[in-house]
């Protein structure tokens, strides 16, 4: 087994590899993944706080409205003349007077309970506008930044690409299928030597029989994290 041409081929996708990870784990790219869901987050939080305004808003106008009855019905009462009303009569005004400024007293409590809900409700509003621009730019800035980046990476990443497929045809091509199912399960590097009688990648101990194995065949595959494991 000619395990020299898989090596040099790993050792230029490498270089492939490092490129793609400076596109997945690019900074700018979390930034605006993130800034993406802030955004959404943000339009979410609005939408429901235009809700609870509404809502605020209709039990305050039904407030309103009972607050303006009870005025009235005060109105109506002042208005009547004490000399002419009968004992009775007077003692069921100063009754419903009460009743009545009472109400008065309790909707009012209730107005300012609704005025702080609704100011509180502004304010949050207020503060998620505030953030909802400020992920908006943020998020604008550095998807730039990334896109930046891939417009540059990308082309090299194709090239080498282009570079390595002229080995293939020199590569065994059941090294270059074990190879190329590893490598889109994310493992590198993915041929390695045995260390001390353990596997290069993982560090797993290899029993004897697979150091056997091993000798035998020029590579064994580990059990442990599925490298394929060269002599030295
Ligand atoms: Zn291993």
């Amino acid at each position: 087994m000619d395990i020299q041409k898989i090596l040099d081929y790993q050792k230029q996708d490498f270089e492939i590899i490092k490129l793609e990870r400076l596109l997945e784990e690019s900074e700018d790219k979390k930034i605006f993944h993130e800034m993406r869901n802030v955004v959404k987050d943000a339009q979410t939080k609005s939408n429901n706080l235009e809700k609870e305004a509404g809502e605020l808003i209709k039990k305050y106008n039904e407030i309103k409205k009972a607050y303006d009855a009870e005025i009235r019905a005060c109105g109506e009462i002042v208005n009547k003349d004490p000399k002419a009303l009968k004992q009775d009569e007077l003692e069921n005004t100063i009754s419903k007077t009460n009743q009545t400024l009472e109400s008065i007293s309790l909707l009012e409590k209730k107005f300012m309970s609704f005025a702080e809900q609704i100011n509180s409700v502004l304010a949050e509003f207020d503060s998620t506008r505030k953030s909802y621009n400020e992920a908006k730019k943020k998020y604008a800035s550095h998807k730039q930044a990334y896109e930046t980046l891939a417009a540059k990476t990308l082309p090299q990443i194709e090239k080498l690409k282009q570079e390595i497929k002229k080995l293939e045809p020199s590569i065994d091509p059941m090294f270059l299928q074990k190879y190329k199912q590893r490598r889109q399960d994310k493992v590198f590097p993915i041929f390695v030597p045995v260390i001390d009688k353990a596997c290069g990648g993982c560090r797993m101990e290899l029993p004897s029989a697979s150091l056997d194995k091993l000798k035998r065949n020029g590579f064994l595959e580990c059990e442990h994290c599925r490298r394929i494991i060269y002599n030295q």
